[in-house]
């Protein structure tokens, strides 16, 4: 999610926040705001006025526009790039969000989980709301909290977020005490930095570096007041003293753009624990023992009597809805088609009632599966979007959906939206199990846990990176490459093969492990790598005897298999272990070595990682 910029002291403000927001416009965004106060006003009410606050969507360079010959002054001020998760992304949506009463100004990045509950207790106490963000109920529970008199800022902002679930880093500002910003975090960072006389606020160093290397990293559930008089002064939010403690950075600005990745893509792989955790927020209740999603709980009966699932994508969002049907099957136990959009929006699909379409897009612009799902509109099927573009055209034009909450994705090549796509298909599949009578307490439990423990599997998974790129080294060269696998891991193939093939250039294929009798077992030589999922799954001996036919033929083997595994692993050339998980969710694991596998590659192939040839981001052209 997306940046974060503050700055107190005697520099120019403005210029400060403006650079800021550019240096972290790396991380996509899809609008910008700052609010300064602490103009040159006398009288207290005269300040109160004296929120100068401009955003706009769009680009920073959108939001200078917007600024235009204003020149808001003051010695205190927080800036913003929104990367919208509740509501378009627009102007009035755009950070800082204003009090009612005009006086404070708030920064957030993250997501508030419970902002309905607070929202509608809120507006019956007379509270009205600007826009349709989480973020807008922090700043009015702030002010409301001031309003009752006997505390301050620091104090109201910690009172408010006592109240408060989710993830958060925040900035806020009062106009009536313009020394000073309150900041915030939880599962979101935000760094401090220490200069002589003035601070810096950040959601990453980037825009801290080039003023000073002095930094204090805020921990969750910290608060902190900085004020050009008092200083530094950190609480957390159950009134415990925090002593700060002021690291050095030692890192340039050249090393922190890509917050310290030499791609994006590397970055996004290495951002999957908590895209996943981020998509899991708020959906998992395991002290509930249940999957809350609200575009399948507003069309319970919808989904109770739905006769067949239609899934349309391209690309890897057309894998990933070809691990939803094994997931559908096995848990909704409802009839699945996977599409590709293209071939779909110009078939003479036959569409019934009682039909869903799903239509998986990272983008949510994708042009074919737009189409796609305006031909099975108009054929009277219910469009379910799965998107991670919050107010993409896909998003908007579907009746019912939900977002992966993945953050922006920059690279090219897909990964962790990939990822956080079979996270909301999973927990789309066993909502619906749930819903239909096919999954009883003790399966959703289990898988909910199963689900909760992915991130930190995830985390193992990294760490073997160094492994992965010595595969990789002994690869880089082959011409050709075949992926196999079967049940959930036949996807997996398919994604593997994609990966290496779109930002290595190398040719490769991804088959179901037993296809390849049928064919593709005559590409095989000692100069074929064949990269086989082997993890302990209900298809494991099958695949094992397929890596034996592979093996009689002299092929090279690199094999991803379950930790401890020893029977797959001794047929294989190089090995890379995963984590034991439920079969269903082994994709959201086995797909992350091939992901950091194509990455090395590319790199050693000195290729365009993050921009191949040939390739777009959003592909708004059937
Ligand atoms: N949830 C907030 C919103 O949608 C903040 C998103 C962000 O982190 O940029 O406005």
């Amino acid at each position: 999610m997306c940046g974060i910029v503050g700055y107190l002291g005697e520099r120019p403000v403005m210029p400060v926040l403006i650079k800021g927001l550019q240096r972290l416009e790396y991380r996509g965004y899809d609008s910008s705001g700052i609010a300064i106060v602490g103009g040159p006003t006398s009288s207290t009410e005269a300040r109160a006025n004296a929120l100068q606050l401009f955003k706009r969507k769009g680009k920073v360079q959108d939001l200078i526009d917007h600024i235009g010959g204003a020149k808001p002054e003051g010695k205190v001020g927080i800036g913003h790039t929104r990367w919208a998760t509740h509501g378009a992304p627009n102007d009035l949506n755009a950070h800082p969000h204003r009090s009612g009463n005009g006086r404070l100004a708030l920064i957030h990045n993250g997501i508030i989980e419970n902002y309905h509950a607070i929202k509608e207790s809120l507006i019956q106490r007379g509270h009205t709301f600007e826009s349709d963000t989480d973020t807008e109920v922090l700043v009015h529970l702030i002010e409301e909290i001031l309003a009752g008199g006997d505390c301050d800022l620091f104090k109201a902002v910690r009172l408010a977020l006592s109240e408060v679930d989710g993830a958060y880093a925040i900035a806020v500002v009062d106009a009536t005490s313009p020394g000073e910003v309150v900041v915030a975090r939880k599962s979101s960072p935000l760094v401090l930095g220490i200069g002589d006389g003035e601070y810096f606020i950040a959601s990453d160093a980037t825009p801290i570096v080039e003023y000073t290397k002095n930094v204090v990293y805020l921990e969750d559930e910290e608060v902190a007041r900085i004020s050009l008089e008092d200083g530094l002064k950190i609480l957390t939010i159950n009134n415990n003293t925090v002593t700060p403690v002021i690291e050095a950075l030692e890192v340039e600005i050249e090393a922190i753009e890509k917050g310290g990745y030499e791609h994006f893509m590397l970055k996004e792989i290495h951002e999957q624990p908590r895209s996943i955790a981020d998509c899991l927020r708020g959906r998992v209740r395991l002290d509930h023992g249940k999957i809350t999603m609200a575009g399948i709980d507003d069309h319970t009966e919808m989904w109770t009597q739905a006769q067949r699932v239609i899934i349309v994508g391209c690309g890897t969002s057309w894998h990933a809805g070809l691990v939803a049907e094994y997931l559908f099957e096995d848990f909704a136990r409802i009839p699945v088609e996977v599409e590709y959009a293209s071939e779909f929006r110009y078939r003479n699909p036959v569409i019934n009632k009682g039909d869903i379409v799903i239509a998986i897009s990272q983008s949510g612009e994708t042009a074919d599966t737009l189409a796609a799902i305006r031909m099975a509109k108009e054929r009277g099927a219910h469009i379910f979007g799965v998107c991670n573009v919050v107010g993409s055209s896909i998003s908007r034009e579907a009746d019912s959906g939900a977002y992966t909450h993945a953050g922006p994705e920059i690279g090219v090549a897909s990964t962790k939206a990939f990822t956080a796509q079979v996270t909301v298909l999973a927990l789309l599949a066993l909502r619906v199990g749930w819903l239909r009578g096919e999954v009883d307490s003790a399966m959703l439990a289990r898988m909910m846990v199963e689900l909760q423990a992915i991130p930190d599997k995830i985390e193992v998974l990294l760490s073997q990176e160094e492994k992965v790129r010595e595969i990789a080294k002994a690869y880089c060269q082959a011409p050709n490459a075949l992926f196999l696998g079967r049940g959930y891991n036949f996807p997996v193939a398919l994604e593997g093969a994609l990966k290496l093939k779109e930002i290595s250039y190398i040719h490769a294929e991804g088959y179901p492990a037993a296809e390849i009798k049928h064919g593709p077992i005559a590409l095989i030589d000692e100069d074929m790598p064949i990269f086989f999922v082997a993890t302990q799954d209900a298809h494991y001996e099958k695949v094992v005897s397929n890596m034996q036919e592979v093996k009689a033929r002299g092929g090279r083997i690199i094999a991803v298999v379950t930790r401890g595994d020893t029977q797959a692993a001794a047929l294989a050339n190089h090995v890379i272990e995963v984590p034991k998980t439920a079969d269903a969710l082994v994709p959201l694991l086995s797909t992350v070595p091939f992901q950091l596998l194509s990455y090395h590659i590319a790199v050693m192939l000195e290729r365009n990682v993050d921009q191949p040839r040939n390739l777009a981001k959003s592909v708004t052209v059937e």
